[in-house]
């Protein structure tokens, strides 16, 4: 037996395999043909698509914005992955932890037990993404003391302080990665009068991306459709256009932060205060986001060391610890 688990993410699956470490990670991205609704390809190779499909393919996120967006496809997304994991290696009966958004309704989860269980899941747990992704970024919540830890991932950013092995208080919002890449598009619209598309806004994101101390001579050639010509067309922005776009949405994640700090306890509180806040999921990763939440939260702010595996990592952690998992 083999216990197994998934980090269920807006713009990442990761699958975690007991004895072996993380063995999938792939865009939780579905291609369809729209005419027969027909699932052409999942992950990498659907991604791939994105953008970029002719007319009747349609590349659809089924998790976007932290909710099952559309649960029949979720659920043929995962089987896929697991069938890949399952022609390598023989898996009978596992116990299956899958960490889903924090958005997810009592009524999904059940849902996605159920649709664990269907694959031959012999347990399943479910869990809340921010208290895994604590775990797998080195926390130890199983103390009785404050633990705070803000997940920036695609569709939604969750921020927990978590005590005893469980979340005290919470909160989530749909400003993460995918928000930053659309003020990019938003922003090269209005001020350069170009047309680009997702694809480009995440490469401006990941090359000249910043929030805080931009640099005016920080520079990047894009690509894309002149507004009023509809021709192809580039043109140069700097680090510091980029800081512009996307300084007003680190602040709305810096102001739900306050809001989650004034509602946790003094005592704990006070933990916070010593150990710092720990940021973690893929959009965190963008520049000068820790220094800019450590000046306006006046809390330590740290990255955590591999953000984009947290949450798998804290599965693999979990799974050696049973006794730490909800007991529902
Ligand atoms: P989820 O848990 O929702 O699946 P992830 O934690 O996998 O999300 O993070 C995905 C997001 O991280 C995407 O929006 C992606 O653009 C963003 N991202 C990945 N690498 C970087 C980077 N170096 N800088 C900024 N954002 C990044
Ligand atoms: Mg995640």
């Amino acid at each position: 037996m083999r216990d197994i688990g998934i980090d269920l993410g807006t713009a990442n699956i990761l699958i975690y395999l007991k004895g072996e470490g993380i063995v999938l990670n792939e865009p939780s991205v579905v291609a369809i043909d729209s005419d027969s609704n027909e699932i052409l390809a999942v992950g990498k190779e659907a991604n791939d698509m994105l953008g970029r499909t002719p007319g009747k393919v349609k590349a659809i996120r089924p998790l976007k914005d932290g909710v099952i967006a559309d649960f029949e496809y979720t659920e043929a997304m995962l089987n896929n992955f697991l069938k890949k994991i399952k022609g390598r290696r023989f898996l009978s009966k596992p116990r299956v932890l899958i960490c889903c958004p924090s958005n997810v309704t009592s009524v999904e989860k059940n849902a996605i037990k159920e649709a664990a269980s269907r694959i031959g899941a012999k347990k399943v747990y479910v869990e809340e993404e921010p208290k895994v992704a604590a775990v797998g970024a080195g926390m130890d919540i199983s103390k009785p003391s404050g633990n705070m830890v803000i997940d920036i991932g695609g569709g939604t950013t969750d921020i927990a302080v978590l005590s005893l092995g469980g979340i005290v208080n919470s909160a989530s919002l749909k400003v993460a990665g995918n928000a930053f890449d659309d003020a990019i598009i938003d922003y090269v619209k209005e001020k350069h009068k170009l047309l680009i598309g997702e694809r480009t806004a995440e490469d401006i994101k990941l090359n000249i991306g910043t929030v805080y101390h931009g640099d005016d001579a920080q520079k990047m050639e894009i690509k894309g459709r002149d507004i009023s010509k509809g021709l192809p067309y580039t043109v140069e922005i700097t680090e510091k256009e980029i800081e512009t776009a996307l300084y007003p949405l680190a602040i709305k994640i810096i102001k739900k932060a306050k809001k989650v700090l004034e509602d946790t306890p003094p005592e704990l509180s006070a933990d916070i205060v010593d150990k710092g806040i720990v940021l973690t999921g893929g959009g965190s990763m963008l520049n000068g986001l820790a220094s800019l939440f450590e000046d306006e939260l006046k809390v330590p702010v740290y990255n955590a060391d591999s953000p984009l595996t947290s949450v798998a990592e804290g599965c693999g952690i979990l799974l050696s610890n049973i006794n730490l998992m909800d007991k529902n």
